[in-house]
């Protein structure tokens, strides 16, 4: 954190003995804490009294008390959001960031208001669930788009809108390779009037059901929703590993958390990049490529420290990299993957791998490091194969069969007799026992193993433990 001024120190000094209780105040617009507090309170009330315009005051009253309360906080440990998710605990207490996007591709942050502080959705309308993408297992990550502002007469808009949303996010490489590893919902909600707040093009004449309001804390196209209300809705998906509000809108605007969450435009397609961004940060666990000049703090802040982030390192020189053997040294004889100077929201300090990537702007592709991290992140949430049958020894004779996520045909696909390979079984699915040539009045062991040879990972070690899977069966010799 920077030094604050004499001043400042005094605003923060006074805010630390009662920062707890001034964010309670911010939250809930209590008049139980200190001046700022009470300021921030006052503007709560008002702009419940009086909506939408006086919601901007208020909104700028709590970014000064919450922007000081967490600054008495210290930041928090292992900042999260787009530094990354440091798990519940640290994510209870820490601050977060909120990203913003411009049509450029230019990427800012702003600081999270704390829960309550964003505009209300309405919960309880009709909504449903429909998939539109991957088969519903457990076996797969799942992204979940809840629609906001679409009458029921519009759904057939939302769907078509988020179908265009999800065909440009699975044509970023690495998700157009891995399509089948991915599930995705739609949530129907049939909101009672058309459109989101303060959209500069149609603003909408009644709140929203997700609460969804262009210019979020006063920054133009940050697109924020209420959290809570979102969430209910995509419950009814059977599972959210990315949420995604969709806002009945042709502005450019969007938001990306950092926490598997994130706010677009349905009606431009091109904000699914920010999905993609955000993708990167809660399912890649990578950090941002980008510098920040408003020096929010959190990680990049006083430079030195090693960041856990697979695409940014403090290590200075594509030498020192290969003899370290850190982060993205497999790849430095790849053109255009070196150190660049810059990231983790810093001119100076860290390196990224690549002049420009979709960590550091949209529009542009993931560098390869950044994409390896994805696909191994992938396989850290989904295995290669979905099924395998039968699930017991095999006394009579019939076919083993495995079931892959991927086509078998992009895999590696091998079998082995009692530990000797097979090969004229290679690539295929299924075995059938009775053409095994099994020696009779014994158990053989039997095994199927499938392996991703993606040139995307480099990692091999990585490959051999989460990109290999083996299936084992104990066969009667007939
Ligand atoms: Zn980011």
């Amino acid at each position: 954190m920077r030094s604050p001024n004499v001043s400042g120190m005094a605003i923060i000094c006074r805010v630390r003995r009662g920062a707890r209780r001034a964010l309670t105040v911010a939250e809930r617009g209590l008049d139980a804490a200190g001046v700022a507090g009470r300021r921030a309170g006052r503007a709560v009330r008002h702009a419940r009294a009086s909506y939408r315009p006086a919601m901007r005051l208020a909104t700028a009253a709590c970014v000064l008390v919450t922007a000081l309360a967490l600054a008495a906080q210290g930041g928090g440990p292992g900042t999260a959001g787009p530094c990354g998710d440091p798990g519940p605990q640290a994510r209870a207490a820490a601050p977060w960031y909120l990203e913003s996007f411009a049509p450029d591709g230019t990427i800012t942050r702003t600081r999270a208001l704390p829960a309550g502080m964003v505009s209300s959705g309405i919960t309880g309308l009709p909504a449903s669930a429909t998939p539109i993408h991957g088969a519903t297992t457990a076996n797969r990550f799942t992204v979940v788009f809840v629609g906001d502002g679409y009458t029921a007469e519009q759904a057939p808009e939302f769907a078509q809108q988020v179908d265009a949303l999800w065909r440009t996010l699975l044509a970023t490489q690495p998700f157009d390779a891995y399509a089948p590893y991915l599930a995705a919902y739609r949530v129907d909600i049939a909101a009672p009037g058309s459109g989101v707040s303060d959209d500069p093009a149609r603003p909408a004449k009644t709140p929203s059901p997700l609460g969804m309001h262009y210019r979020c804390q006063g920054v133009e196209r940050l697109l924020c929703a209420d959290d809570a209300t979102v969430g209910s809705y995509a419950a009814l998906a059977p599972a959210q590993d990315l949420v995604v509000a969709v806002a009945n809108s042709s502005t450019y605007g969007g938001l990306a958390s950092g926490r598997g969450t994130a706010s677009v435009a349905g009606g431009v397609p091109e904000t699914a990049q920010i999905l993609a961004h955000e993708l990167g940060h809660s399912l890649g666990a990578l950090g941002d490529e980008y510098a920040d000049p408003k020096d929010l703090g959190g990680h990049g802040e006083g430079g030195a420290e090693e960041p856990p982030f697979p695409n940014v390192t403090t290590v200075d020189t594509p030498t020192r990299l290969l003899q370290d053997k850190a982060k993205w040294w497999r790849w430095l004889d790849t053109s255009a993957i070196s150190t660049y100077e810059g990231g983790l929201h810093q001119d100076t300090g860290y390196y990224r791998p690549t002049a420009d990537s979709l960590m550091r702007s949209l529009g542009q592709p993931f560098n390869y490091p950044s994409a390896e991290a994805l696909v191994k992140s992938l396989y850290g949430r989904v295995k290669p194969i979905d099924a395998s049958s039968p699930s017991e020894n095999v006394a009579t004779r019939q076919n083993l069969t495995v079931t892959t996520v991927l086509p078998a045909t992009s895999l590696e696909v091998s079998w082995a007799v009692d530990g000797a390979a097979v090969p004229a079984l290679a690539g295929r699915t299924s075995a059938d026992t009775g053409a095994l040539g099994l020696a009779p009045g014994t158990w053989h062991s039997v095994q199927a193993s499938v392996r991703d040879t993606t040139v995307w990972v480099r990692d091999e070690a990585y490959r051999d433990d989460a990109m290999t899977q083996t299936v084992s069966w104990w066969v009667w010799g007939g």
